[in-house]
């Protein structure tokens, strides 16, 4: 491989909007351990053919060519991640590409406690662990699996492995779990690790979702400030998607609010499929399969001049169309059931959230 140039030396690859190319979400598994009810509500799916699937050589390869274009930051998603075999080969793997500056991984813990050190021992920078609730039975009722206690126990693993700047995901929904977000933070100080509230959002196999159910920034903002006092944003330069608050304390925890307050205008991320399907937003509906080209021999050019014109031409802005359709009364569903049985690149969990 040659020394291609760091990425001081790319040009930057902006869409429609001047938005980067910079993040890459890239999932390794369409397969999930849990039922989260926000995203896979349903008892059926429609799993991607493993024999589509994506070798770990061929998303190095694909990784590679988004790195050329100017991606630096890839973050490890699924389904749940580590569901996939051998992972830490994957992550050495990315870690020998020098212009991947901040490889993490989103997992919902369950089988965490025993991968942990050997992620930390592959060069995995960051972790990010999906944790709703503190309640073992509200777990259950919530994910139909009674694993609560392995992803404690996963939580924990993460820093003894060593790793730094663990962070929670906790998805905010009224009449469920909007009564612990303070025991969050307060866990949250306990394990060093950064809560961050999701907004309850209607993606694609979000097929319970409705507005009544949303837990709004502004109402998670009022419920901690009543609790803790005075709450100040954290003035930053970043296009994460979460925008950070500090507490009195110095406590800091984020919120990521795209179902009520959208931040597209700053999104610099894409997924990839475990299939190769390259999607330049949450909610497209379309997407590029690179998988396919890379298998018929396309040559490394072509793919990349392919992926570069898809996000030069880039004008997604998914969040913030589903908002538009609300003074409209038609803010629902957003895929029905059948057309994702029909189309499972079309759910939230095959294109990693
Ligand atoms: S909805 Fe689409 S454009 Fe908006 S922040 Fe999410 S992925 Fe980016």
């Amino acid at each position: 491989m040659s020394a291609a140039p760091l990425k001081s030396d790319l040009p930057v690859v902006q869409d429609t909007f001047g938005r980067p190319l910079r993040s890459l979400r890239l999932s390794v598994t369409d397969r999930c351990n849990l039922r989260c009810n926000y995203c896979m509500p349903e008892e059926e799916y429609t799993w991607l053919p493993r024999e589509t699937l994506l070798t770990f050589e061929e998303m190095t390869t694909l990784t590679e060519f988004f790195t050329e274009l100017g991606v630096d930051k890839v973050r490890l998603t699924g389904g749940e991640p580590l569901l996939r075999k051998d992972l830490p080969t994957l992550m050495r793997m990315l870690r020998r590409n020098p212009r991947i500056t901040d490889l993490a991984l989103t997992t919902n813990g369950v089988l965490l406690a025993e991968q942990a050190q050997a992620f930390y021992d592959a060069g995995l920078h960051r972790v990010t662990v999906s944790l709703d609730t503190l309640k073992p039975e509200r777990f259950k009722a919530l994910t139909r699996r009674d694993m609560f206690e392995s992803v404690l126990k996963g939580i924990e693993a993460v820093g003894q492995a060593g790793f730094k700047g663990l962070k929670l995901d906790t998805v905010a929904i009224r009449g469920y779990n909007d009564d612990e977000l303070t025991d969050l933070i307060e866990y949250g100080k306990r394990m060093e690790a950064e809560v961050r509230f999701i907004e309850y959002m209607d993606v694609g196999g979000a097929t319970d979702w409705s507005m009544d159910k949303v837990f709004s920034r502004q109402a998670i903002l009022a419920l901690l400030e009543q609790r803790y006092g005075h709450i100040e944003p954290v003035i930053e330069d970043s296009s994460a998607p979460a925008q950070r608050f500090s507490l009195p304390d110095g406590t800091t925890f984020g919120i990521i609010s795209s179902t009520t307050v959208p931040f597209c205008s700053t999104c610099d991320r894409s997924r990839l499929t475990a299939d190769g399907m390259w999607f330049l937003c949450l909610y497209a509906t379309q997407g590029v399969d690179l998988r396919q080209s890379l298998r018929a021999g396309v040559s490394r050019d072509e793919i990349k001049a392919r992926i570069l014109a898809g996000w030069q031409g880039r004008a997604d802005r998914g969040a913030e169309r589903r908002k538009e359709l609300e003074p409209l009364g038609i803010r629902a569903r957003l895929v029905e059931i059948e057309r994702l049985r029909e189309d499972p690149r079309l759910e939230m969990h095959t294109r990693g959230g």
